[in-house]
């Protein structure tokens, strides 16, 4: 659970009164588990970043434009080259109607603009619907701006959601359902019947769904993204989130996109202004570039990634692992109740403390009535990083039976 990697915090003592959310939090479970594996010499199968540099072209066009290029603020908006990348970037590969200079906004990561987007877009008492596992950035932001936070339960092994659990958690008083697909940590893509589910549901309660789609390309098995955006009646009300990060396997460039009717935008711009302003122009020209690689880039990325899944899915099988299903994303998750394990947080510890790999404990995207049976592996890696978690993982399954 979240909580549990807050307990930390809570032992300091603080000499100032300090905002009570920020100051009861402890540090992402993501830089606790990156610290143990660099303790630990581990091989981190937990933050989730690629082996992979990201394409030489798109880097080199970067370092060109730090040398030769401005350096300066560039508009507050994004750079127009980008803005217009973005727009033909989305039409090209999901049919997106998108205008450039009042439709599309630059922000310094996705996460900069799931902040901006909250505190712009309620009021404190605002009931804000999540879908658990969730990002583990979501619930504080959600908080501090204000939000109610109302709760979707995901479940393993398929995740999945109905009608009656949306009906369940969005009431009158809900403004914003924050929406992650493909969704970290699971590996689920949600298609057509889930998104049309999910659509029906904003419009009946007039909600805006702020769309986490950073892992848009990051899909499988001859998948197509598709954005909730598209859905009938969500065009006016979508706030679609996009990242250079993924797409590029630049996870430390910090490129974010912000997607929405001028309306929504105008707003959600006044939010970025006071936070970040701008975001560095020199990665924002060579993410421009970027966007208008030919379709052979983008296949080869997924087919990349895929081919990596499934190397690792194979190895842990071998090894006695229950693999879940991923159709999407850098992780697979394994589920650990046929081992007789029910507590994640334990089971990822003594991984990294006595095997020498870190994973994620999927419970730390829980905020209630987590899930304790599943821990999370990236599979982004070179084979040779791989093949020696893999020879790590030797054994770990029948021990942990008996
Ligand atoms: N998105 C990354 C993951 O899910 C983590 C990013 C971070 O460390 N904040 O692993």
């Amino acid at each position: 659970m979240i909580e549990r990697f807050a307990l930390n915090a809570r032992l300091t003592i603080q000499r100032f009164p300090m905002n009570s959310l920020f100051a009861g939090l402890g540090v992402s479970v993501f830089e606790v588990m990156s610290r143990l594996a660099r303790e630990r010499d581990a091989v981190n199968l937990g933050q989730g970043f690629p082996d992979d540099p990201g394409p030489a072209d798109v880097r080199a066009k970067a370092a060109e434009a730090v040398i030769d290029g401005w350096n300066q603020y560039p508009p507050m908006l994004g750079l127009p080259e980008l803005r217009a990348a973005v727009a033909a970037h989305y039409k090209r590969f999901q049919g997106l109607e998108l205008d450039p200079e009042r439709e599309v906004m630059v922000t310094s990561g996705a996460t900069e603009a799931i902040a901006g987007a909250l505190m712009a877009l309620i009021e404190p008492g605002d009931e804000v619907v999540l879908f658990q596992p969730m990002y583990d950035a979501y619930l504080p932001l959600v908080r501090r701006a204000g939000g109610v936070a109302k709760f979707v339960t995901l479940k393993p092994p398929r995740w999945t959601f109905d009608a009656a659990d949306l009906a369940a958690a969005f009431s009158d008083r809900t403004r914003v359902v924050l929406f992650n697909n493909p969704l970290n940590p699971t590996g689920v893509v949600y298609g057509r019947q889930s998104l049309e589910i999910l659509a029906r549901a904003c419009v009946k309660y007039d909600v805006i769904a702020l769309c986490d789609e950073v892992w848009e390309h990051v899909v499988f098995d001859g998948l197509d993204h598709q954005p909730l955006m598209a859905m009938a009646g969500m065009r006016e009300r979508t706030v679609k989130i996009g990242s250079a990060g993924k797409i590029f396997s630049l996870t430390g460039w910090k490129v974010g996109f912000v997607m929405a009717a001028p309306e929504i935008l105008r707003i959600l711009a006044k939010a970025h202004q006071f936070i970040t302003f701008t975001t560095p122009p020199n990665l924002q020209s060579a993410v421009a570039y970027g966007l208008g690689k030919d379709d052979s880039y983008f296949a080869a990325m997924r087919q990349g990634f895929q081919r990596s899944r499934d190397r690792f899915a194979a190895g842990l099988r071998e090894r006695g692992f229950s693999v879940l299903p991923s159709a999407g994303t850098y992780f697979l998750n394994v589920d650990l109740a046929p081992l007789g394990c029910d507590d994640d947080v334990a089971f990822c510890r003594e991984l990294v403390e006595r095997h020498g790999v870190a994973a994620i404990p999927v419970s730390a995207f829980y905020a209630e009535t987590p899930i304790r049976t599943v821990a999370r592996f990236c599979f982004a890696k070179r084979d040779t990083t791989l093949d020696a978690a893999l020879m790590r993982l030797q054994g770990v399954a029948s021990e942990a039976r008996v």
